[in-house]
């Protein structure tokens, strides 16, 4: 893999904590506009594969390519000025700010600035940033107020306000019945149609197969399959992986 396959991409990322290979020689790209799923069963590496790419920890060994540049450890706030963001798996809003001023602290304000204008101020632009995730009717409550399908929304609202191109969503679906995961999938689906790239990791396949283009799955580390969503399901390997989980 090299700078150019991709909006992002990895090459031979790796990632040891001590004796723990918790991302071993993991290669992929990720394409402009659509929604690439990241599966894998719990501790396979994911939260690690974003920390790496996002400059939370630097990697171990391998390479990062954002936009066609290297950005192998570069710092999270550089990432999120060249248009990354992310959301959190163990998101902790601010608890005395309410959901649109939570939304509101997060808007950076050159991005906002050159991408819509002075439009009213960050405050307008929060607002509307809430009606977008699904919170227009919440933005006025407190955060603990908000039933969990409604915490990931806000989640997405904040890495939202940085306006950015490529959103990393970790593990959105935990803990989410059947409807808030077609209601978040709805979505991500709409900003994937707006021209958002997304990558959306899930521990449990079948909630995310019905959202992604194509989808990467790893355990241990590694990379062991990749596809479309009935290539991952027929895919001998993963249902190994998967078996007893
Ligand atoms: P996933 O997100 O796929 O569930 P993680 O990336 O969180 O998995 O973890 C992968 C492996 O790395 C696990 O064995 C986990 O215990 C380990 N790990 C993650 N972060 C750290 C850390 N900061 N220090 C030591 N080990 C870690
Ligand atoms: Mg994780």
């Amino acid at each position: 893999y090299g700078p150019d396959d991709g909006i992002l991409v990895t090459d031979g990322l790796t990632k040891r904590f001590g004796g723990l290979v918790a991302v071993d020689d993991l290669s992929f790209a990720v394409q402009e506009q659509e929604i690439l799923g990241f599966i894998g069963p719990n501790g396979a590496g994911k939260s690690t594969t974003f920390n790496c790419i996002t400059g939370v920890y630097p990697p171990s060994d391998g390479t990062v390519w954002y936009r066609g540049e290297d950005v192998t450890g570069t710092p999270f706030h550089e990432m999120v000025a060249g248009g990354m963001a992310r959301t959190f798996q163990s998101f902790r809003p601010l608890e005395d700010r309410t959901v649109v001023e939570n939304v509101q602290i997060s808007l950076v304000p050159n991005k906002l600035f050159s991408t819509s204008g002075l439009r009213g101020g960050t405050r307008a632009r929060a607002v509307e940033l809430c009606e977008r995730v699904g919170l227009g009717e919440s933005m006025h409550k407190m955060p603990d107020a908000l039933p969990h399908a409604d915490m990931i929304r806000l989640e997405m609202g904040r890495a939202m306000a940085t306006d950015p191109d490529l959103l990393l969503v970790d593990e959105p679906f935990a803990g989410l019945a059947g409807q808030e995961v077609e209601g978040l999938s709805k979505l991500m689906t709409e900003l994937r149609d707006d021209g958002m790239t997304l990558v959306v990791v899930d521990h449990n396949m079948r909630g995310l197969l019905s959202l992604i283009d194509r989808a990467i799955v790893i355990n241990f580390g590694s990379k062991i399959a990749e596809g479309t969503p009935d290539e991952i399901r027929n895919d001998k390997t993963v249902q190994e992986a998967y078996l007893g989980s």
